[in-house]
């Protein structure tokens, strides 16, 4: 295991909000050396005492579970670097003072990430190094092989072993119970094809705004965030055949076969088959019921130039071709301040073909992603002339309780050198050349900029 970690961009969001967490919890767990080392850098002028006092305070108000002598724990590892992360010399210098080999996570804006490997490459990465690059990887695709190229130049013989590309979604427990769902279960598998499920949605509804990050949201959108990565993700796990042998290398082609089999929109199915919005002002819901809280329109939120013109909802029908899913609808919604928070997948199936159940409802698997909702399947009674129509029935498990944040299992394997949570090179590249068409037809103005109020269920 790497004993050093460290952390460009440790001031921002994702390292207060998630990584310094996941770090705490590890700790915790005792998952790590006691000699573990976190080396947090940014260009805010800090010392170790500040930067401490500042992760102590992200660390209450976003790990208020882990017990407060491991929040101290680490704390007590971690040390703070001052560094100009687009200046090689700056970075050696700061690699140089380093305990290596080291994971060097960037936990910065994707459009830092070029000029950030280079500068690595220059300051010359030690040998047994890895790289860890968060989600969005890139902003196109051109950029996502040009990145790719890159960053086998950095790692050399290591290759692909050396790369992280991180997609939080694949450290969930309930992402990992998708593949352990149909692998377990003898009844989903003979159904799981375009014979039996007519759509299956895909839904990632969040029911906050913009919450003052729009340094980095107002220049990816919700295309890029979260569709892109999270979401096609979450389609290959849904839709992929089952990985024989069960092991990592095949596990990620089985994936990346079905990026490959998506069908290219063409222009015009990209534009009658997409949506792009973004909100207007609102109240979002409080869900314990209170008043809710009042927002104003995104173009209006501080930070955001309105004439980008960036999505805050974006919706986009795909199809398959392949022999288990040609003739299946893959629907993908998601947006921010809309009337509530949905991490979900929905698999319809198809409505039954007897004459007397012409009135029933079909029947759905609805798994939850990332909580509120749990697994559930809703079965329908029919109606007939003669026989007496069956209450509907719910058969609905708890989510799988998790041993660890999503953001541990994922350092942890960056750490340990695994690579199952990890989005292999050509995957990534797979998965921009899906959203392609749709950014182009967006980018061209083809697809208009719809309104809808926050706190609502998003544009009609
Ligand atoms: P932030 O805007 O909070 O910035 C992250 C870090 O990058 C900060 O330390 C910031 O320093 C630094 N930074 C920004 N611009 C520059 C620059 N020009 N030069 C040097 N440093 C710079 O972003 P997030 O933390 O929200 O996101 C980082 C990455 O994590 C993104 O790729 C995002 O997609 C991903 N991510 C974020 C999640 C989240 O909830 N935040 C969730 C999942 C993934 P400074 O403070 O000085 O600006």
């Amino acid at each position: 295991m790497i004993k050093t970690l460290l952390l460009l961009g440790a001031t921002g969001d994702l390292a207060g909000r998630y990584l310094l967490p996941a770090l705490a919890a590890l700790r915790a767990a005792d998952r790590f050396p006691d000699d573990f080392q976190v080396i947090a850098a940014a260009r805010e002028d800090l010392d170790d005492r500040a930067f401490q006092r500042t992760a102590a305070e992200r660390l209450e108000r976003h790990a208020p579970d882990v017990p407060a002598a491991a929040r101290a724990d680490l704390l007590r590892s971690v040390r703070y670097q001052r560094t100009e992360m687009t200046d090689p010399a700056s970075l050696s210098s700061l690699l140089a003072g380093i305990r290596q080999p080291v994971a060097v996570y960037l936990a910065l804006p994707p459009g830092l990430y070029t000029t950030v490997v280079i500068t690595l490459k220059a300051a010359g990465l030690p040998a047994g190094s890895r790289i860890a690059l968060e989600k969005p990887f890139s902003e196109d695709l051109d950029s996502a092989v040009a990145l790719n190229r890159l960053l086998a130049q950095v790692v050399g013989t290591a290759g692909e072993q050396a790369v992280f590309r991180v997609d939080h979604v694949l450290g969930l427990p309930t992402a990992q119970n998708l593949l352990a769902l149909r692998l377990a279960n003898r009844v989903l598998e003979p159904l799981w094809n375009s014979r039996h499920i007519e759509q299956i949605d895909i839904l990632r509804e969040e029911d906050l705004g913009l919450e003052g990050r729009a340094g980095y949201f107002d220049r990816s959108g919700t295309l890029r965030d979260v569709m892109q990565n999270h979401m096609l993700q979450v389609l290959s796990l849904i839709a992929m055949d089952l990985p024989a042998p069960l092991d990592e290398h095949t596990l990620r082609d089985r994936k990346v076969d079905v990026l490959r089999s998506v069908r290219r929109l063409s222009r015009d199915e990209a534009v009658s088959r997409t949506r792009r919005a973004r909100y207007t002002a609102g109240r979002l819901t409080d869900p314990a019921g209170g008043a809710g809280r009042a927002v104003p329109a995104y173009r209006d939120e501080e930070g955001v130039d309105a004439a980008r013109g960036t999505e805050t909802f974006a919706e986009v029908v795909l199809e398959l071709d392949s022999e288990r899913w040609s003739g299946t609808r893959f629907l993908f919604r998601a947006g921010k301040a809309l009337h509530r928070r949905r991490k979900q997948v929905t698999v319809r199936f198809r409505p039954v073909e007897h004459p007397s159940a012409h009135r029933a409802p079909a029947n759905e698997l609805r798994i939850g992603l990332d909580g509120p909702e749990d697994i559930a399947l809703h079965l329908t009674g029919g109606v007939s002339l003669n026989l007496p129509s069956l209450a509907p029935v719910t058969l609905a498990a708890p989510p799988p309780a998790a041993d660890l944040p999503a953001y541990g299992h994922v350092l942890l394997d960056v750490l340990s050198g695994g690579s199952t949570l990890s989005v292999r090179g050509d995957e990534a590249e797979a998965a921009w050349h899906v959203m392609t068409p749709v950014l182009a037809a967006w980018k061209a103005g083809l697809v208009p900029l719809e309104e809808y109020a926050a706190g609502s269920a998003g544009p009609l």
